[in-house]
């Protein structure tokens, strides 16, 4: 009952809406730049202000950096949810790529409808207005909130989050909840709604492999003398066999097969491998025999050589022989790898390479595991099927190829389950010039959280 009056205030309600999340992107919140510190802290308080006028007791907290927000609604009943955004962009420049003044949003109409354009628009501000409107028209409509909720706003996310661990293990306990919610992701497909379930983790080593104890010219050592280039080729030539498999030992010691209702719901998008790769220049898929693109990009590890180099690189010809061959390799890791055993395999696996005059001195390595949700948490469900009822298409639990640090922080440090739920589309342009929010996805997204809000205040 209160859900279709909440759904139809909300549909009333959307320039008011517009006109706030227009007023919060005026505030140039640049985490990274220090010159702008005071307008992070303006958005900060916009904020603290904002969710005050819907009933939360919210308060800005001070960090080393830029503050935290942090809010407490007067409902407690229901599933408590911790609702996680920030308010921090990202620089503007390169300015003169811009069509119009990055923080003087404007609505403007495209080819794919209507958009809000400016700096936040998509990442995160119109994101996390989303979530701040859905309890707006709770609140508005029957007076209070549906559920037990709370915020915790970061003002640093776009500048690598120095105060956010400290921070967060310090407030641990304000910090609880049933489960956290993220709206800083996007949606598979234009009308798909989308739950990030999997994150992949990441190991990362930088090294040297060292022969001759100088360089030297290959006309009158060139023979005798090994070429740590030619170790360092063999040994990471070696690291993945003709299936596309990495061959470190036990490198696939807890990579999970996708449980089955998972992978249906991949198998029914309308994701296109082929069309992904040709965008980028490419036609064919380079990971593991048998898998789908989707799924070398979403669950399954990878070993990838980000850098390589040694001997003369620049002008013209210099025949060396190097005493030394640097590199830089990572893996991203998924479902239980251990990142410790993946370092120590692939420490041996070039140990295994290196002959009797070469040496290998690690300069820095470092690893994190991947991140998998609890689908079977009665709350991923419940969202999805919300979800469902709002959009044409089905939701999905869907993986992602990089990382979100919160995410981890949420189940490690407080022990919390999260829901990564997100409107942005792939064609957003965040962290560039001209970003911008589809209304849709901004009017919809509303929508979308005031049912996951009814959907997780039930509890039986
Ligand atoms: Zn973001």
């Amino acid at each position: 009952m209160s859900l279709e009056k909440v759904l139809v205030h909300i549909d009333a309600d959307q320039d008011a809406a517009l006109a706030r999340l227009i007023d919060l992107l005026k505030i140039e919140s640049i985490s990274t730049d220090p010159a702008y510190a005071g307008e992070c802290d303006k958005a900060a308080d916009w904020l603290v202000d904002d969710l005050k006028s819907i009933g939360f007791d919210a308060s800005k907290r001070p960090t080393p950096g830029h503050p935290m927000v942090m809010a407490h609604g007067d409902q407690t009943d229901g599933t408590h949810v911790l609702f996680y955004g920030h308010y921090d962009v990202q620089p503007v420049d390169p300015l003169e790529l811009w069509n119009a003044a990055p923080f003087d949003a404007k609505i403007e109409d495209t080819p794919n409808g209507p958009v809000i354009r400016g700096r936040g628009s998509s990442d995160d501000k119109g994101q996390l207005m989303t979530f701040v409107e859905a309890c707006r028209a709770w609140k508005t409509v029957t007076g209070s909130l549906p559920t037990k909720i709370s915020i915790f706003f970061e003002g640093e996310e776009e500048s690598s989050s120095p105060s956010l661990v400290p921070y967060m293990n310090e407030n641990k306990d304000e910090l609880q909840a049933d489960v956290a919610l993220i709206c800083d992701t996007g949606m598979v497909e234009p009308n798909t709604p989308s739950i990030v379930t999997m994150l992949r983790g990441m190991v990362k080593a930088e090294f040297t492999i060292t022969g001759p104890s100088k360089d030297l010219h290959s006309g009158m050592y060139g023979g005798p003398s090994i070429n740590p280039l030619r170790v360092m080729s063999q040994a990471l030539g070696a690291l993945h066999d003709e299936t596309g498999r990495v061959t470190l030992e036990g490198f696939y010691d807890g990579v999970p097969e996708l449980p089955a209702n998972v992978a249906e719901q991949w198998n029914n998008l309308d994701f296109d491998g082929d069309k992904f790769l040709n965008e980028v220049g490419l036609s064919k898929p380079a990971g593991e025999d048998g898998r789908s693109v989707l799924e070398m990009l979403w669950s399954r590890p990878t070993a990838e050589i980000n850098g390589m180099w040694g001997g003369y690189t620049g002008e013209g010809f210099k025949t060396v022989l190097p005493s030394e061959a640097n590199a830089k390799v990572s893996f991203r890791l998924v479902g239980q790898q251990d990142p410790d055993q993946v370092e120590a395999a692939f420490k041996k696996h070039i140990e295994s390479h290196l002959p009797e005059d070469c040496t290998v001195t690690y300069h820095s390595t470092s690893g994190d595991s991947a991140s998998n949700m609890a689908i079977d948490h009665p709350a991923f469900e419940k969202a999805r099927n919300a979800l469902s009822n709002e959009w044409a298409n089905e939701g999905v639990f869907v993986g992602c190829g990089g990382s979100i640090p919160i995410a981890g922080h949420f189940q490690d440090i407080v022990g919390l389950e999260t829901m990564l739920i997100g409107f942005a589309q792939d064609d957003d342009s965040i962290h560039s010039p001209n970003e911008k929010y589809d209304l849709r996805s901004f009017h919809k997204g509303i929508r979308s959280w005031a049912r996951i809000l009814d959907a997780l205040s039930q509890t039986e």
